[in-house]
């Protein structure tokens, strides 16, 4: 039998890393894991990785699936082997990229259930050094996720994991390969007799066959017991019963893999602990239609309160037409008394600029001005605290907040003749390419001058990203956020007709008056606009309504 491949100092670093991915929620892979990845120059994952993993790799990383996909050929379990073995050694035969890895990433724990075990030998066969990172595995994540803990001192202290397949199993297309007939060894008069907690994994399909061995071999029918199915991710769904009744929820719900079933006592404690299934917004599926940069902040939040987000981004940032005349006001920015920005896409706009041209803080006016928190934050982001925040993002209200703070701070001037005097004063406003004039307007009638220069300019996308069509086609949006005008224009312009009619049924959320003008005049009115016309106020707006419709239901 071959051993474990001993200390070459030709290879002192692992060749191969068996890397488990946890159950799906990308906040439970490991840090050991993410930088791994980041290493690796193949990986090969199968269908239950979540494919956002991917993002922790290298552009030049070579990506493998070897998932079942409909239609095409899946790859067996001594092909995956081959495969592993194959990659390992073209890159032990390359001299010139040290220090990479080839990463075989695997659903929930590689040693679990997983084949896993098989893929190690098949590497100390081939003699190459391998290392092993553990995942969260299904068994353990999904009980927690649903509520329930495996083991309870009042309840039970063992807890058992089987593996609930049979060979004619096939519809389980959540695992890469069928894992053989393993549950042909589960000895289910041992298991009855044991009790405690015990985790079947890919055994829905397999439920009613289970459960009535149990029962056949002692196991008390009002067991308590509960399905999990994609546990951890947005989508999670929970089935409860006893052993007696489980199947059959199951399958009135139908619910398919992957999905993992938990019998035993402890189920009975998840009415009172099902915290991940009651956040507010669980359940619902929300379409965020902002800029890729930006949209992240929202959707953050909004998964974090337990939604499921599809992004789709509107608005493209890209270079002013006047590129120039942007650098140049940049390059003479301490000549102004403030610089005014009216978004974080001005700020970060800016601040590449003053990158390309070797600026940096110290080359800001004296006075910066931001309107809104979330243009104060990415200014805070780049080092800089704004003097001036307005309170709302309406640039009414910071033309007003301008005025009071200039005339303020000149004691030259009689306190109230001179309240709305601002001559004598440079404004800079960096902003979009078309912006709203009222800023400028008020700010000039109030005696300023006012330099107006484009800093970005805005574009609609291509196209919308498939999953976010393909959720409006089969009606699974709930909520639609639209954070400007041009995120309502430019979906408007961007979908199909039909597909226009379905975003009229949805629950439209809008961030402010000018943005609600424009959806009423596309057709589809607001169904809630945000008291806050800012990110926290249009997520503290849905959750109400949210909360409120589910009570009145
Ligand atoms: N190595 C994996 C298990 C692979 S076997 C692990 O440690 O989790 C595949 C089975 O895992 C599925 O049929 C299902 O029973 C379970 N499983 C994996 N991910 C799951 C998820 N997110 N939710 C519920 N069950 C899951």
């Amino acid at each position: 039998m071959a051993t474990t491949p001993s200390f070459n100092p030709k290879y002192p670093l692992p060749i191969a890393v068996l890397v488990g991915a946890g159950p799906g929620d990308i906040g439970l892979f490991t840090l050991a894991g993410a930088r791994t990845l980041a290493l690796a120059s193949v990986v090969i994952y199968d269908a239950l990785a979540n494919p956002d993993l991917l993002a922790f790799c290298s552009p030049e990383a070579e990506l493998i699936y070897v998932g079942k996909r409909a239609g095409l050929h899946s790859f067996t379990q001594p092909e995956i082997n081959a495969l592993l073995v194959k990659k390992c050694r073209e890159y032990m035969a390359r001299p010139d990229c040290p220090g990479r890895c080839i990463v075989r990433l695997k659903g929930g724990d590689p040693f679990v259930f997983g084949r896993g075990g098989e893929e190690a030998q098949a590497l100390t066969q081939a003699q190459i050094p391998f290392a092993v990172i553990p995942g969260i595995t299904a068994g353990i994540a999904g009980p927690a996720y649903a509520g329930i803990p495996v083991t309870h001192r009042d309840f039970t202290s063992t807890v058992t994991f089987i593996t609930g397949h049979q060979q004619e199993d096939s519809s389980d297309k959540s695992s890469a390969v069928p894992s053989g007939d393993e549950s042909s060894n589960v000895d289910y008069p041992a298991l009855a007799k044991l009790g405690g907690t015990l985790v079947f994994y890919m055994g829905v399909k397999n439920l009613p066959h289970i459960t009535q061995r149990l029962m056949d071999c002692g196991l008390n029918a009002d067991t308590p017991a509960a399905v999990v199915r994609m546990a951890t991710h947005p989508e999670q769904q929970t089935v409860a019963g006893t052993v007696k009744t489980i199947a059959q929820l199951a399958q009135k719900a139908e619910i398919k893999a992957p999905a993992i079933t938990i019998i035993g006592k402890v189920v009975s404690v998840r009415e009172q602990m099902n915290w991940f299934e009651s956040r507010p917004l669980f359940g619902q599926t929300i379409l965020v239609t902002r800029t890729r940069q930006q949209a992240s902040t929202l959707s953050d939040k909004l998964l974090e309160l337990g939604a499921r987000v599809i992004e789709a981004p509107t608005i493209e940032i890209a270079k002013p037409t006047d590129r120039q005349a942007a650098l140049t006001a940049i390059q003479d920015m301490t000549n102004y008394d403030c610089v005014v920005f009216t978004s974080a896409n001005g700020v970060q706009s800016a601040h590449q600029a003053m990158i390309a041209l070797e600026l940096d803080a110290r080359d800001f006016a004296a006075t910066v001005a931001a309107i809104g928190p979330a243009t104060a934050d990415a200014l805070n982001s780049i080092g800089i605290t704004p003097d001036i925040v307005s309170t709302d993002a309406i640039s009414e209200e910071l033309a007003l907040e301008l005025i009071n703070y200039f005339s303020r701070i000149d004691p030259a001037k009689e306190p109230d003749a001179a309240k709305l005097d601002l001559s004598g004063y440079r404004f800079l406003l960096l902003r979009a390419e078309i912006a709203r004039p009222s800023l400028v307007k008020m700010l000039r009638n109030a005696g300023a001058a006012v330099d107006d220069v484009p800093i970005y300019q805005t574009r609609i996308p291509e196209s919308l990203p498939e999953n976010a069509i393909e959720a409006l086609q089969n009606g699974a949006v709930d909520w639609i956020t639209f954070t400007s005008a041009s995120t309502a224009k430019n979906l408007f312009t961007m979908l199909p007709e039909n597909l226009r009619s379905v975003v009229g049924k949805c629950r439209r959320l809008s961030i402010g008056p000018t943005t609600s003008r424009a959806l009423a005049e596309l057709g589809w009115p607001a169904t809630l606009e945000a008291q806050h016309h800012d990110i926290p106020g249009m997520v503290h707006a849905m959750v109400e309504e949210t909360l409120r419709s589910a009570g009145a239901s």
